[in-house]
């Protein structure tokens, strides 16, 4: 028979209390440290001309559409996220969507559309924000799609700056 020799206990580890202190100490500690939470969605996320959200369609300030319904983006596109019908229209660029889809359930924000769009049309936008009841009302179509230039010009800045490093 093998008899285990046990430490004897002090009667402050038998009531844990370095434990209680070490652990209180922390919880201190982790009251007065800086925050590394945010209380969304009353502090919303900080975006910048960085930020990669969902990807929208250029409105030219003649309420024209950049885009010419070439089909590259939804060529593009991983997910398959894209859907776009053309049809005619008198203008030069003589093509624009009719229908225009995105699914956003199925959008990974990677930035292939914008990448491949050779018209500059499409965007990564700094919208972050996907929340709805229905997955039918999270296919956007033209209408939730299209923004001013001006609402994604600080994007366009930021990707012509880009390109300018690549091209020197
Ligand atoms: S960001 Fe990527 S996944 Fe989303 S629509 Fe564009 S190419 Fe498709
Ligand atoms: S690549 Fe650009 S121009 Fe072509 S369909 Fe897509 S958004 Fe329109």
């Amino acid at each position: 028979m093998v008899i285990v020799k046990r430490k004897q206990l002090t009667l402050g580890e038998r009531l844990y209390l370095p434990e209680i202190v070490r652990g209180l100490s922390i919880t201190v500690r982790k009251m007065f440290a800086k925050r590394a939470t945010r209380q969304y969605p009353e502090e919303p996320l900080v975006t910048t001309a960085v930020t990669r959200g969902q990807p929208r369609l250029a409105m030219n300030p003649d309420q024209t559409l950049r885009c010419v319904s070439c089909g590259m983006c939804e060529a593009a596109c991983p997910a398959y996220a894209i859907t776009i019908d053309a049809h005619e229209v008198e203008r030069e660029i003589e093509r624009e969507p009719e229908h225009f889809e995105i699914d956003m359930l199925r959008c990974i924000l990677c930035g292939f559309c914008e990448e491949a769009c050779p018209k500059e049309a499409i965007w990564m936008s700094d919208e972050l924000e996907l929340a709805d009841y229905t997955r039918a009302s999270l296919v956007y179509k033209l209408d939730r799609l299209v923004r001013p230039v001006s609402q994604l010009q600080g994007r366009i800045d930021y990707i012509e700056e880009i390109n300018r490093r690549w091209n020197n």
